[in-house]
């Protein structure tokens, strides 16, 4: 392929890549995902899992925008554990081990499949700009693809650097070579860069652990998919094994400290607090004593284990060390060390909420090369720019999600304001209405959306429709029940004997109530299915709550429709600090709600801007 036109042009095969790529072309945009080797679409660069507090959210709503992350995950799940299953439904983060061969033929296989999408193998070294708009681009074979947008997601591989011990080589992520060219081509446009760093652990062959000495945990019993279109795992479910660090694991790495890239002072990234080294968490939690090892299989169909816990950057010979020096790990071999690895990313500040580059037109970032880690923000990033990309290129309105629609627009609205310090990564603290952006919401949240926009299947329409109207036909027979306090008494269910009489609803909310009890009250109600019974139970425990929320989302609503333009001058508005018009110029608020989130914002400045924007209309 010499040249060629397209609406969209993604770069890179990753979890961002494949998600933006699957999701332009769903749009219908003429797409072209161009990716260093075809082999490398999905692939897993650390943990073989998916999922997980925060970041289950995040596949959940992929999946609801009709995404491919949670169905490849599903596919490709060997176990499958809701995690903080005895919490409430808010909080619970679905997660799956994945068998990282499955994961990557699946992924594959859905961007083969997707009508619209051509996969590029090539290196992509060049972007082309023509008064300033982006316009396509350059392959190292000379080649030329223009589109009228273009999505770079190329994650570690920005000048990446791996590190073992004081061993450093250039590298995207081990055997994968770096970006280097398109690295020093990004820095010519004069982009806030950064540096940041992350680990991996050594992989360990599970023929030589002794299993016998180990605790062995396996998934849930029902297990809990990703996908609201999937029903049951297809692949063998496995268990994995637990072990720990002990006194001798840490001495040996406390003595060998000054050897590890990161406290030897190689590295100059900085690295996610909340997925530490080994090294790190030696120094960091001195009184710990030992620390959990999960023993997760890579694949069915090899002997890989992946030593969940210990990743670092020590020398081979200290990693070998340690390892052996932990319970039934004595005679593990190592198949591949542990490294860092330390790569360029873009502070997202200089991006909009739609992740286009606001200094050049056509350009959208999606993925670790925005300054977040894991597999799932990089999904989510992927899945908005790539339906931007296609929105642009067809002359359509961009596509935006609010901190009060989706973890999506928290995390958007998080790193396009605020930037970030340290690899960011999605917790669910992070989401101020967590109440009501629930993991088994999200079909409700978002598929509506996703239908209006026309990047829906329509398989998926049709069971979401015949959902719909199962949750409102249910909703309607429980709101008619009218049941008296002696009567759930009777029932069993202990209620004060108030006198007051309630609907199906209100006592689904009570903490004890099961659907059953409703059914003598109304025998229609024994045809509604389980999974139709279990979501009126979590929507009604949470109804209170997302009703006191109300004002708030729409507060925030009204705020995040005020829109405030790209060129908005801050110098110019008097009763404005210096200090804060400056930090107004460089984070670029794009609506009054993220004005309100800049650090040292006062109601005063928010009249002041508020009172400018409402004159200038
Ligand atoms: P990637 O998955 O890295 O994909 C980038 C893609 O771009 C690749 O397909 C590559 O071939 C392609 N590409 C790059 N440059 C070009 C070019 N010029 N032309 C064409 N194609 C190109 N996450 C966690 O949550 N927890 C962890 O503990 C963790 N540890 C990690 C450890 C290591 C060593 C690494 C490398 C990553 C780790 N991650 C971890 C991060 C996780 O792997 C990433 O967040 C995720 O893969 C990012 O997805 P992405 O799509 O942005 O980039």
């Amino acid at each position: 392929m010499k040249h060629r036109d397209f609406d969209v042009v993604v770069i890179g095969g990753g979890h961002a890549g494949a998600e933006a790529a699957h999701a332009a072309a769903r749009m219908g945009a003429q797409t072209a995902l161009v990716t260093m080797s075809a082999d490398g679409i999905g692939v897993m660069s650390c943990n073989p899992a998916i999922g997980g507090l925060g970041k289950g959210h995040l596949v959940r709503e992929i999946d609801a925008m009709d995404g491919v992350m949670g169905r490849v995950a599903d596919r490709a799940g060997i176990q499958f554990r809701l995690l903080n299953r005895r919490k409430g439904p808010a909080v619970q983060g679905p997660r799956a081990q994945a068998d990282r061969r499955i994961y990557r033929t699946e992924m594959r296989a859905e961007m083969e499949r997707q009508p619209n999408l051509w996969i590029v193998e090539g290196e992509v070294v060049d972007l082309l700009v023509e008064t300033g708009t982006i316009r396509g681009v350059t392959l190292a074979d000379g080649a030329v693809l223009r589109s009228a947008s273009v999505v770079l997601t190329t994650g570690t591989f920005l000048r990446g650097v791996i590190h073992i011990g004081d061993e450093r080589r250039s590298g995207g992520r081990m055997g994968d070579k770096a970006a280097v060219r398109l690295a020093e081509r990004i820095d010519s446009f004069g982009l806030p860069l950064g540096r940041l760093k992350t680990g991996t652990p050594p992989r360990l062959d599970g023929r030589t652990i002794d299993w016998s000495s180990l605790d062995m945990q396996p998934g849930d019993e029902t297990p809990e998919l990703f996908s609201f279109m999937s029903h049951a795992p297809t692949a063998r479910q496995v268990s994995c094994g637990i072990t720990h660090t002990n006194a001798r694991t840490h001495e040996i790495i406390r003595e060998n400290l000054s050897r590890s890239a990161m406290y030897g002072g190689h590295i100059d990234g900085v690295g996610p607090r909340y997925c530490p080294s080994i090294e790190d968490k030696v120094v960091r939690f001195a009184e710990k004593d030992a620390h959990q090892i999960f023993l997760e299989p890579e694949s069915l169909s090899d002997d890989v284990i992946y030593p969940n816990g210990i990743s670092t950057s020590l020398p081979q010979d200290v990693q070998e060390d340690y390892v052996h020096s932990i319970a039934g790990l004595e005679n593990a071999r190592i198949l591949q060390p542990g490294y860092a690895i330390e790569y360029d990313y873009v502070d997202p500040r200089a991006l909009d909420l739609d992740l286009s580059v606001r200094a050049f037109p056509g350009l959208y970032l999606a993925g670790q090369i925005n300054g977040t880690t894991g597999y799932e923000e990089a999904a989510a990033q992927g899945l908005v720019a790539g339906l931007n990309a296609a929105a642009r290129a067809n002359d359509r309105e961009r596509i935006t999600f609010s901190r009060s629609d989706s973890y999506i627009g928290v995390m958007i609205d998080d790193l396009t304001s605020r930037g970030v310090a340290e690899p960011y990564r999605m917790f669910t603290s992070r989401a101020e209405f967590r109440l009501s952006l629930r993991a088994d919401n999200a079909d409700q949240r978002l598929t509506g959306k996703a239908i209006a926009l026309g990047c829906v299947s329509e398989q998926r329409k049709a069971q979401f429709d015949a959902k719909m109207e199962a949750l409102a036909q249910g909703r309607e027979r429980l709101s008619a029940l009218s049941i008296t306090a002696s009567q759930l008494n009777d029932a069993g269910l202990n209620v004060a004997r108030d006198g007051a009489r309630r609907n199906g609803l209100q006592i689904l909310a009570l903490p004890e109530a099961d659907f059953e009890l409703l059914l003598p009250h109304d025998p229609e109600l024994a045809k509604v299915s389980t999974d139709i019974r279990r979501q009126l139970g979590n929507d009604a425990i949470y109804a209170n709550y997302i009703d006191r929320q109300a004002r708030d989302v729409e507060a925030l609503r009204r705020e995040e429709a005020a829109i405030i333009p790209a060129e908005f001058d801050y110098a110019d508005l008097q009763g404005l600090s210096r200090e804060l018009q400056q930090k107004l110029d460089r984070a670029r608020p794009a609506n009054m709600g993220q004005a309100a989130r800049v650090d040292g914002m006062t109601p005063a400045a928010l009249t002041i801007i508020l009172s400018r924007l409402q004159r200038e209309q």
